[in-house]
Protein backbone atom coordinates (compact mmCIF):
# COMPACT_ATOMS: atom_id res chain seq x y z
CA UNK A 1 0.00 0.00 0.00
CA UNK A 2 1.02 3.55 -0.86
CA UNK A 3 2.01 5.94 2.03
CA UNK A 4 -0.93 8.14 0.30
CA UNK A 5 -3.33 5.18 -0.05
CA UNK A 6 -5.60 5.02 2.89
CA UNK A 7 -8.47 2.92 4.29
CA UNK A 8 -11.92 4.17 4.14
CA UNK A 9 -14.74 1.88 5.94
CA UNK A 10 -18.10 3.64 4.51
CA UNK A 11 -21.43 2.57 6.09
CA UNK A 12 -24.67 2.68 3.88
CA UNK A 13 -22.29 2.44 0.99
CA UNK A 14 -24.65 -0.02 -1.20
CA UNK A 15 -26.61 2.55 -2.76
CA UNK A 16 -27.22 6.56 -2.87
CA UNK A 17 -24.70 9.47 -0.76
CA UNK A 18 -22.97 6.37 0.33
CA UNK A 19 -21.64 5.16 -2.84
CA UNK A 20 -21.07 8.60 -4.59
CA UNK A 21 -18.35 8.87 -0.67
CA UNK A 22 -17.25 4.88 -1.79
CA UNK A 23 -17.40 6.48 -5.66
CA UNK A 24 -15.35 9.26 -4.94
CA UNK A 25 -12.83 7.58 -2.32
CA UNK A 26 -11.78 4.95 -4.66
CA UNK A 27 -11.33 7.19 -7.79
CA UNK A 28 -8.40 9.15 -4.94
CA UNK A 29 -6.61 5.90 -5.08
CA UNK A 30 -7.76 4.65 -1.46
CA UNK A 31 -9.23 0.92 -0.60
CA UNK A 32 -12.43 1.17 0.91
CA UNK A 33 -14.92 -1.13 2.97
CA UNK A 34 -18.15 -0.90 1.59
CA UNK A 35 -20.90 -2.23 4.36
CA UNK A 36 -24.36 -2.58 4.40
CA UNK A 37 -27.28 -5.20 5.45
CA UNK A 38 -27.62 -6.47 1.70
CA UNK A 39 -24.40 -6.05 0.05
CA UNK A 40 -24.03 -5.80 -3.67
CA UNK A 41 -21.98 -8.98 -5.09
CA UNK A 42 -20.27 -6.85 -7.82
CA UNK A 43 -18.01 -4.16 -7.83
CA UNK A 44 -18.39 -0.44 -8.61
CA UNK A 45 -17.06 -0.21 -12.20
CA UNK A 46 -14.35 1.93 -11.40
CA UNK A 47 -12.77 -0.69 -9.34
CA UNK A 48 -14.16 -3.69 -11.81
CA UNK A 49 -11.90 -2.20 -14.63
CA UNK A 50 -8.62 -2.07 -12.51
CA UNK A 51 -8.03 -3.04 -9.13
CA UNK A 52 -10.65 -4.98 -7.84
CA UNK A 53 -8.71 -5.56 -4.31
CA UNK A 54 -8.89 -1.94 -3.30
CA UNK A 55 -12.59 -2.58 -2.70
CA UNK A 56 -14.32 -4.64 0.05
CA UNK A 57 -18.27 -5.13 0.25
CA UNK A 58 -18.79 -6.36 3.45
CA UNK A 59 -22.36 -7.71 5.32
CA UNK A 60 -23.12 -6.33 8.30
CA UNK A 61 -26.13 -4.41 10.24
CA UNK A 62 -25.13 -1.11 12.19
CA UNK A 63 -27.40 -2.09 15.00
CA UNK A 64 -25.42 -5.41 15.54
CA UNK A 65 -22.56 -4.61 17.71
CA UNK A 66 -21.04 -8.13 16.95
CA UNK A 67 -21.65 -8.16 12.89
CA UNK A 68 -19.44 -4.82 13.23
CA UNK A 69 -16.84 -6.14 14.78
CA UNK A 70 -16.12 -8.88 12.50
CA UNK A 71 -16.57 -7.06 10.01
CA UNK A 72 -13.83 -4.50 11.19
CA UNK A 73 -11.49 -7.26 11.80
CA UNK A 74 -12.04 -8.61 7.55
CA UNK A 75 -10.77 -4.89 6.75
CA UNK A 76 -7.42 -5.02 9.52
CA UNK A 77 -6.83 -8.64 8.17
CA UNK A 78 -6.76 -7.84 4.53
CA UNK A 79 -5.27 -4.32 4.71
CA UNK A 80 -4.02 -4.07 8.00
CA UNK A 81 -5.37 -0.41 9.19
CA UNK A 82 -8.40 2.01 9.13
CA UNK A 83 -7.59 5.62 8.31
CA UNK A 84 -11.30 6.65 7.66
CA UNK A 85 -15.05 6.03 9.02
CA UNK A 86 -17.84 7.50 7.53
CA UNK A 87 -21.09 7.05 9.18
CA UNK A 88 -23.55 6.99 6.73
CA UNK A 89 -26.37 4.36 7.03
CA UNK A 90 -29.35 5.78 7.90
CA UNK A 91 -33.03 5.16 8.42
CA UNK A 92 -36.08 7.39 7.69
CA UNK A 93 -39.54 6.79 9.27
CA UNK A 94 -41.66 9.76 9.78
CA UNK A 95 -45.42 9.95 11.40
CA UNK A 96 -46.73 12.20 14.03
CA UNK A 97 -45.34 11.70 17.24
CA UNK A 98 -48.76 11.27 18.73
CA UNK A 99 -49.35 8.13 16.24
CA UNK A 100 -45.86 7.08 15.53
CA UNK A 101 -45.32 3.60 16.24
CA UNK A 102 -42.11 2.89 18.87
CA UNK A 103 -40.80 0.28 16.98
CA UNK A 104 -40.45 3.15 14.08
CA UNK A 105 -39.22 5.42 16.59
CA UNK A 106 -36.19 2.70 18.36
CA UNK A 107 -35.34 1.41 14.64
CA UNK A 108 -34.53 5.23 13.09
CA UNK A 109 -33.27 5.91 16.59
CA UNK A 110 -30.80 2.46 16.78
CA UNK A 111 -29.41 3.10 12.92
CA UNK A 112 -29.19 6.67 12.88
CA UNK A 113 -27.65 7.36 16.33
CA UNK A 114 -26.36 4.20 18.20
CA UNK A 115 -25.54 2.50 15.16
CA UNK A 116 -22.72 5.14 14.36
CA UNK A 117 -22.04 4.69 17.99
CA UNK A 118 -21.38 1.03 17.39
CA UNK A 119 -19.57 1.49 14.40
CA UNK A 120 -17.04 3.92 16.27
CA UNK A 121 -16.47 1.92 19.30
CA UNK A 122 -16.04 -1.45 16.88
CA UNK A 123 -13.43 0.75 14.70
CA UNK A 124 -12.03 2.88 17.72
CA UNK A 125 -8.76 0.03 18.35
CA UNK A 126 -7.89 0.10 14.96
CA UNK A 127 -7.56 4.17 14.54
CA UNK A 128 -3.95 5.76 15.10
CA UNK A 129 -3.12 9.76 15.08
CA UNK A 130 -4.62 11.68 11.73
CA UNK A 131 -7.37 9.01 11.48
CA UNK A 132 -11.02 10.90 10.66
CA UNK A 133 -14.38 10.11 11.62
CA UNK A 134 -17.11 11.81 9.21
CA UNK A 135 -20.64 11.48 10.40
CA UNK A 136 -23.50 12.43 7.89
CA UNK A 137 -26.49 14.56 9.59
CA UNK A 138 -29.45 15.96 8.10
CA UNK A 139 -30.68 19.42 8.50
CA UNK A 140 -33.85 18.39 10.23
CA UNK A 141 -31.75 17.82 13.04
CA UNK A 142 -31.37 21.56 13.52
CA UNK A 143 -34.99 23.02 12.57
CA UNK A 144 -38.23 21.24 12.98
CA UNK A 145 -40.24 19.84 10.39
CA UNK A 146 -43.44 18.24 11.91
CA UNK A 147 -44.11 14.52 10.96
CA UNK A 148 -40.32 13.90 11.82
CA UNK A 149 -39.05 13.69 15.06
CA UNK A 150 -37.81 10.15 15.08
CA UNK A 151 -35.06 10.92 12.73
CA UNK A 152 -34.54 14.98 13.82
CA UNK A 153 -33.76 13.39 17.34
CA UNK A 154 -31.63 10.67 15.96
CA UNK A 155 -29.79 13.68 13.65
CA UNK A 156 -29.46 15.88 16.05
CA UNK A 157 -28.08 13.07 18.85
CA UNK A 158 -25.77 12.19 15.88
CA UNK A 159 -24.66 16.16 16.42
CA UNK A 160 -24.04 15.64 20.25
CA UNK A 161 -22.01 12.43 19.53
CA UNK A 162 -19.57 14.57 17.28
CA UNK A 163 -18.92 17.10 19.53
CA UNK A 164 -18.46 15.34 22.69
CA UNK A 165 -15.82 12.02 20.57
CA UNK A 166 -14.37 15.01 18.90
CA UNK A 167 -13.00 16.26 22.54
CA UNK A 168 -12.34 12.77 23.93
CA UNK A 169 -10.72 11.97 20.58
CA UNK A 170 -8.46 15.01 20.04
CA UNK A 171 -5.70 14.16 21.95
CA UNK A 172 -5.43 10.73 20.30
CA UNK A 173 -5.00 13.02 17.03
CA UNK A 174 -8.54 11.24 15.96
CA UNK A 175 -10.77 14.07 14.71
CA UNK A 176 -14.35 13.63 14.21
CA UNK A 177 -17.12 15.81 11.92
CA UNK A 178 -20.40 16.73 10.78
CA UNK A 179 -21.33 16.78 7.15
CA UNK A 180 -24.98 18.21 6.85
CA UNK A 181 -26.23 16.86 3.73
CA UNK A 182 -29.44 19.10 2.20
CA UNK A 183 -32.41 17.68 -0.23
CA UNK A 184 -30.95 14.81 -2.37
CA UNK A 185 -32.80 12.16 -4.78
CA UNK A 186 -32.09 8.82 -3.07
CA UNK A 187 -33.95 5.86 -2.03
CA UNK A 188 -34.78 7.47 1.10
CA UNK A 189 -36.76 10.45 -0.57
CA UNK A 190 -37.97 8.75 -3.45
CA UNK A 191 -41.07 8.51 -1.53
CA UNK A 192 -41.73 11.94 -0.93
CA UNK A 193 -44.76 13.24 -3.08
CA UNK A 194 -43.77 15.63 -6.25
CA UNK A 195 -45.75 18.36 -3.52
CA UNK A 196 -43.92 17.99 -1.07
CA UNK A 197 -40.62 17.71 -3.23
CA UNK A 198 -41.89 21.30 -4.81
CA UNK A 199 -42.24 22.60 -1.65
CA UNK A 200 -39.05 21.83 0.08
CA UNK A 201 -37.10 22.79 -3.52
CA UNK A 202 -38.78 26.29 -2.79
CA UNK A 203 -37.44 26.82 1.09
CA UNK A 204 -33.73 26.32 -0.94
CA UNK A 205 -32.07 29.05 -1.60
CA UNK A 206 -29.48 27.52 -4.49
CA UNK A 207 -33.47 26.53 -5.90
CA UNK A 208 -32.51 23.12 -6.59
CA UNK A 209 -31.74 19.37 -4.77
CA UNK A 210 -28.17 18.29 -4.17
CA UNK A 211 -26.51 15.85 -6.05
CA UNK A 212 -24.98 13.17 -3.79
CA UNK A 213 -21.36 13.63 -5.51
CA UNK A 214 -21.40 16.79 -4.25
CA UNK A 215 -21.76 15.72 -0.65
CA UNK A 216 -19.16 13.35 -1.67
CA UNK A 217 -16.91 15.80 -2.43
CA UNK A 218 -17.77 17.34 1.01
CA UNK A 219 -16.90 14.27 2.51
CA UNK A 220 -13.70 14.04 1.09
CA UNK A 221 -12.28 17.16 2.18
CA UNK A 222 -13.63 17.25 5.30
CA UNK A 223 -11.68 13.73 5.68
CA UNK A 224 -9.08 15.38 4.93
CA UNK A 225 -8.90 18.84 6.77
CA UNK A 226 -5.91 18.16 9.45
CA UNK A 227 -7.17 21.22 11.61
CA UNK A 228 -11.06 20.43 11.58
CA UNK A 229 -12.76 18.88 14.18
CA UNK A 230 -16.05 18.72 16.21
CA UNK A 231 -17.51 20.78 13.32
CA UNK A 232 -20.96 21.04 11.65
CA UNK A 233 -20.75 21.70 7.46
CA UNK A 234 -23.99 22.03 5.53
CA UNK A 235 -23.71 21.04 2.21
CA UNK A 236 -27.32 22.05 1.24
CA UNK A 237 -28.05 24.94 -1.07
CA UNK A 238 -27.98 27.12 1.81
CA UNK A 239 -31.11 25.72 3.40
CA UNK A 240 -29.57 26.23 6.62
CA UNK A 241 -28.93 29.95 6.35
CA UNK A 242 -32.73 30.57 6.48
CA UNK A 243 -32.84 30.28 9.23
CA UNK A 244 -29.50 30.42 11.38
CA UNK A 245 -26.60 28.12 11.53
CA UNK A 246 -26.15 25.48 13.96
CA UNK A 247 -23.53 26.85 16.78
P1 LIG B 1 -30.48 5.41 1.13
O1 LIG B 1 -30.40 5.64 -0.32
O2 LIG B 1 -31.73 4.94 1.74
O3 LIG B 1 -29.27 4.43 1.54
C1 LIG B 1 -29.14 4.01 2.86
C2 LIG B 1 -27.92 3.13 2.99
O4 LIG B 1 -27.78 2.74 4.36
C3 LIG B 1 -28.02 1.84 2.17
O5 LIG B 1 -26.74 1.48 1.69
C4 LIG B 1 -28.51 0.83 3.20
O6 LIG B 1 -28.14 -0.49 2.79
C5 LIG B 1 -27.74 1.32 4.44
N1 LIG B 1 -28.34 0.91 5.71
C6 LIG B 1 -29.58 1.23 6.18
N2 LIG B 1 -29.78 0.68 7.37
C7 LIG B 1 -28.63 0.00 7.67
C8 LIG B 1 -28.23 -0.79 8.77
N3 LIG B 1 -29.03 -1.00 9.83
N4 LIG B 1 -27.00 -1.34 8.76
C9 LIG B 1 -26.17 -1.15 7.70
N5 LIG B 1 -26.50 -0.41 6.63
C10 LIG B 1 -27.72 0.15 6.62
O7 LIG B 1 -30.12 6.76 1.93
P2 LIG B 1 -29.37 8.11 1.47
O8 LIG B 1 -30.41 9.08 1.09
O9 LIG B 1 -28.25 7.82 0.56
O10 LIG B 1 -28.84 8.61 2.89
C11 LIG B 1 -27.51 8.40 3.31
C12 LIG B 1 -27.30 9.22 4.59
O11 LIG B 1 -27.51 10.60 4.31
C13 LIG B 1 -28.27 8.85 5.72
O12 LIG B 1 -27.60 8.93 6.95
C14 LIG B 1 -29.33 9.94 5.62
O13 LIG B 1 -29.98 10.14 6.86
C15 LIG B 1 -28.46 11.12 5.22
N6 LIG B 1 -29.20 12.20 4.56
C16 LIG B 1 -29.86 11.98 3.39
C17 LIG B 1 -30.54 13.03 2.78
C18 LIG B 1 -31.26 12.89 1.48
O14 LIG B 1 -31.93 13.85 1.06
N7 LIG B 1 -31.17 11.75 0.81
C19 LIG B 1 -30.55 14.31 3.40
C20 LIG B 1 -29.88 14.47 4.59
C21 LIG B 1 -29.19 13.44 5.17
P3 LIG B 1 -28.96 -1.80 3.26
O15 LIG B 1 -30.42 -1.48 3.17
O16 LIG B 1 -28.50 -2.89 2.35
O17 LIG B 1 -28.51 -2.05 4.66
Amino acid sequence: MSNSEKVWLVTGGSRGIGQAIVERALADGNRVAVLSRNPKKDKTEATNKENNDRQLNLAADVCDEAQLQVAVEQIISEWGRLDVVVNNAGLHRGGKTSSLDLEDWEAVVQTNLSGALKVIRSAEPHLEQGASIVNIGAVVGFRGFPGDAAYASSKAGLAGLTRALSIEYAKRGIRVNLVIPGLVFTDMTSGLSEKAMDSMRDMIPLGRLGEAAEIAAVVHSVAAATYMTGAFIPVDGGLMSTFGMPG
